[in-house]
């Protein structure tokens, strides 16, 4: 740190280190996608519960039909009918069928299930007595069946997906739709899961008024608590986004203590070297707080600490720089890293990829350096320009942006037509498959 810098990669560790994984709740399924797993989960009973048709059909005995063919059928009385979710009366009799539909419990005796396709069904139907009004029932006593089917076919076994006692999902794995669907099929209504993190959400500043408000002289519109609240719910956190803060000790105050009892509290503005930021101030006085300069472009100024809650426990603070893109890039870099490490998730980097460089880029006090870039993909390769300026205040680039280019602390320039390491920004993983 001769310059008074810490590199990107120390200062997320000593982030990492001080923030812990949440404690577990018991969730609704409806609540628990993307969530990770706080239990084991074993199979209270086999899946499928009992063996049942595959098919639409009629349930047989394997060798009662092992002459049948299209010349010559085998004729079997029909006995019952088994829609899903019933089961037969009594079990199958020898030398009989019971029409049977997908899902529905095998009947005892039975083995097999032959398709109506391959039954005459449909011609003693059109030939046939007319069905009975409102019946389950085709109507039929009796059906031809015009295949020999090895004992078994169309039908699924109990336990076929899952065992009983099985280990079906394991702690720690994050839940996604299959699971949730899993979980419900074994009659789970709740399931543990590590909480959501909650992150307050500060912007500070005079300046600041919120959309839908008329803007004064010299006023701006508060766009970080928007990029950030939005950030932070793309990370699968919920975030309380708090009022502005005004720049004076006892608006700050009041703000912070509000939101004091969230797992993360991420602040906006108010640590740089300006004349009017009290925010170190104040937060050093609720906390005990770092003040780093990180070696990276953009967003060199960034705060850490812990803010003392009334109980005396402690809740993590970043303070991230105010210019908007700083904002953007610093929650990327620091804080989803860190709100994932709370909700017990790995943290699957943005895809890097090589790019071709189209435009140099000047790197010009060796910082790191996030420039924005556009991708594309032409054949089987990538090539990357810049979307303009890259003032830390050019919102905008975000927009334009599918990537950043990462250009690093000891290349003071990157020249056109060099391969670049390029992270994609969410949402732009497609690129890769495009
Ligand atoms: P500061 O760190 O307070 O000096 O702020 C740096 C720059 O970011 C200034 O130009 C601020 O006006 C701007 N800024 C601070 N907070 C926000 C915000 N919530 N939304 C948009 N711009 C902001
Ligand atoms: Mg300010």
């Amino acid at each position: 740190m001769a310059d008074g810098m810490m590199s990107v990669e120390e200062a997320l560790e000593r982030i990492l280190a001080q923030v812990d994984i949440l404690s577990t709740a018991e969730v609704s399924l409806a609540d628990a996608l993307d969530r990770v797993l706080a239990e084991d989960i074993d199979a209270p009973f086999d899946i499928p519960q009992v063996a049942n048709s595959g098919m639409d059909g009629y349930a047989v005995r394997a060798e009662d039909i092992r002459n049948a063919s299209a010349h010559s059928p085998v004729v079997l009385p029909i006995t019952g009918q088994i829609a899903a979710g019933y089961v037969a009366e009594g079990a199958l009799a020898p030398g009989a069928t019971m029409r049977i539909m997908t899902g529905a419990p095998i009947p005892e005796g039975a083995d097999t299930v032959v398709p109506f396709e391959e039954t005459d069904e449909l011609d003693r139907r059109r030939g046939g007595p007319a069905r009975p009004a409102g019946g389950l029932a085709s109507g039929l006593r009796e059906i031809g069946v015009r295949v020999a089917l090895p004992r078994g076919v169309n039908v699924r076994p109990a336990g076929e997906d899952v065992r009983k006692g099985a280990r079906v999902l394991r702690r720690g794995e994050l839940l996604r739709a299959a699971h949730l669907g899993v979980l419900a099929s074994l009659g789970k209504a709740t399931v543990r899961v590590i909480r959501p993190a909650v992150v307050a959400i500060l912007s500070t500043g005079d300046e600041l008024r919120e959309p839908g408000e008329p803007l004064g002289p010299g006023q701006i519109y508060n766009s970080n608590s928007y990029t950030l609240a939005a950030l932070t719910r793309a990370c699968g956190a919920t975030p309380l986004v708090l009022p502005i803060a005004r720049d004076n000790v006892e608006d700050l105050t009041a703000k912070i203590a509000s939101g004091l009892d969230a797992d993360l509290f991420i602040t906006s503005a108010g640590v740089s070297t300006g004349e009017y930021d009290l925010v170190k101030d104040v937060l050093t006085r609720r906390g005990s707080m770092d003040f780093w300069r990180v070696r990276m472009r953009p967003g060199r100024p960034l705060a850490f600490g812990m803010l003392r809650r009334p109980d005396g426990s402690q809740v993590p603070h970043l303070g991230l720089p105010g210019n908007t893109v700083s904002t953007l890039i610093t929650f990327d870099q620091f804080v989803r890293p860190a709100i994932f490490k709370m909700m017990g998730k790995p943290l699957i980097p943005h895809p890097t990829i090589h790019a071709v460089l189209e435009e140099p880029f000047q790197n010009r006090d060796g910082r790191r350096c996030f420039v924005r870039a556009v991708v594309e993909k032409r054949g089987e390769r990538f090539y990357a320009r810049l979307t303009g300026s890259q003032g830390s205040n050019i919102l905008t680039s975000m927009v334009l942006a599918n990537g950043l280019l990462v250009v690093p602390e000891d290349r003071a320039r990157v020249e056109v037509g060099e391969e670049a390491t390029v992270q994609l920004l969410e949402g732009y993983e497609s690129l890769l498959f495009s």
